[in-house]
């Protein structure tokens, strides 16, 4: 269970990480009757796309939509995947978002298949309650128990001992003397506990909350000074039972379950296949733990990003997986019109097997306003904390209408660069022209790559390129 605690942790970090280009996407943007809000939350425009991931959202939270799938469709830089991420914003940290790009998955070392199942089982949560002993009391006395030693007063001598001796802490009620382990003293220690304290040690993890100073048993709560907080002890309830709920997805049990050092490897995201009869024996234990009201399955949202790179065999596993009553929601985004089924010789609309296609609650997402785009590089130039002149954003503005919102996204990073160096306080036209000079977007790309081709290897442009792999 100690495990399941720093996975918890640990897959914040990786939630952070992976949202940087959207983190300021922190929700859907709409009002309490789930309508778009123009700006809201990070989020700006597209509002009818909006309104209808809200109304999704909905679903999902009342366990409507399961086994259910949504296809973002629009051009590139609307928003499909700010979308994504702002549905799973607005789901909270509980329940499980995964994200894959669809190339992903045709990798080396897993075979489509195997990527896939990881993937959906990322987007799977499940909610462990387990009881924890936590003791509550004042401290009325630190002392250690080893040859020579006498009381121990202050915090710091409390971590010395965890090495050498052992420490017990007698809280008010007297009769009760509580000999703590290494682990738990040294938690004390950290926390500096004296005598006189009140405090809270959950006995399965060792941690010390510290939850005030006494003011004896005979007087009620008091705030004294700034700093200090004393409460009156809570007497006669020195030891207590207290539900505490751990959230991991099946995915992370899975592989801490598939080898000895598993732990480690989703640090590493080395994790490899994982064989069916550990993905079993898990299921059963989760069945198992339901059952016993132990557990419960939170089915979260896995997003699938260049969806028309998906193959057929991939497709029929979709709608399999989807058949599941664990499945999570699926949420895939193309920004492809009618192309080539991979692994087929048929066409269809973005890619995807008309059977697959039926399934899906489609949302289209439209290209951004002259004031959408200015609004949007307001709030990333903000993200960025980046200082920028009026005219220069017009200049960016200009630019992203022209070339695309990405590229003029990208800009700010570099022209704040571009005014540091020549040591400017805030972005000015000039340094957004001049990161405009040095970084070719995708129209003047192309132009240069057609008056120079014969120079590049392999070059056999003869025209427009029509647009599929
Ligand atoms: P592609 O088809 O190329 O994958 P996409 O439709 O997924 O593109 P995004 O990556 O979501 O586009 O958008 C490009 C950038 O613009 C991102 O940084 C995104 O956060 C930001 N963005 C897009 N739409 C909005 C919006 N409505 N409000 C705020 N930021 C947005």
């Amino acid at each position: 269970m100690a495990e399941l605690k720093r996975l918890s942790e640990s897959r914040d970090l990786t939630r952070i990480e992976r949202i940087a280009a959207h983190s300021h996407i922190r929700g859907l943007g709409l009002d309490s009757s789930l309508e778009a809000r123009d700006a809201s939350e990070g989020m700006v425009g597209q509002l009818p796309a909006r309104r209808a991931a809200g109304l999704i959202l909905q679903l999902i939270r009342q366990g409507k939509i399961a086994g259910r799938a949504v296809l973002l469709a629009g051009q590139p830089g609307t928003g499909k995947t700010a979308l994504a991420m702002g549905i799973a914003k607005s789901l909270g940290a509980e329940t499980p978002f995964a994200s894959v790009a669809a190339s992903e998955l045709f990798s080396l070392d897993l075979s489509k298949t195997e990527a896939l199942t990881q993937a959906f089982r990322r987007a799977i949560g499940v909610r462990i309650k387990e009881e924890a002993e936590i003791i509550e009391g004042e401290v009325v006395e630190i002392s250690i128990d080893r040859p020579g030693a006498s009381a121990v007063p202050s915090g710091a001598g409390a971590a010395a001992a965890a090495k050498t001796g052992r420490l017990t802490l007698k809280t008010t009620d007297m009769e009760t003397v509580y000999e703590l382990g290494g682990k738990m003293i040294e938690a004390l220690g950290k926390e500096k506990v004296q005598s006189g304290d009140v405090i809270a040690l959950d006995k399965a993890s060792g941690k010390v909350t510290k939850l005030g100073r006494s003011i004896g048993r005979s007087r009620d709560y008091d705030a004294v000074g700034a700093h200090t907080k004393f409460v009156k002890c809570p007497e006669g309830e020195l030891q207590k039972r207290k539900e505490v709920v751990h959230c991991v997805t099946l995915h992370e049990i899975d592989v801490i379950n598939s080898r000895t050092q598993g732990f480690l490897a989703l640090f590493t995201g080395d994790t490899g296949e994982i064989r069916a009869e550990v993905r079993e024996q898990i299921d059963t234990k989760v069945a198992e733990w339901r059952e016993e009201g132990k557990a419960e399955i939170v089915p979260g949202v896995l997003f699938i990003d260049e969806v028309h790179m998906l193959d057929i065999e991939c497709f029929s596993f979709l709608n399999r997986a989807l058949e599941n009553d664990m499945a999570p929601i699926l949420v895939i985004a193309t920004n492809r019109g009618i192309t080539t089924i991979r692994g087929t010789n048929y066409r269809s609309p973005h890619g995807i097997p008309s059977d697959f296609l039926d399934r899906l609650l489609i949302i289209t997402t439209q290209p951004y306003t002259e004031a959408e785009i200015r609004k949007i590089l307001d709030i990333r130039c903000d993200e960025e904390d980046v200082e920028m002149s009026a005219d220069a954003k017009v200049l960016l503005t200009k630019i992203g209408t022209e070339t695309s919102l990405r590229y003029a996204i990208h800009l700010i990073t570099s022209a704040a660069l571009a005014s540091q160096k020549r040591k400017g306080k805030v972005v000015e036209m000039e340094d957004i022209s001049r990161v405009y000079q040095l970084f070719l977007d995708v129209k003047r790309s192309t132009q240069y790559l057609m008056e120079y081709q014969s120079q590049y290897m392999f070059s056999e442009v003869q025209g427009e390129a029509d647009g599929d792999d």
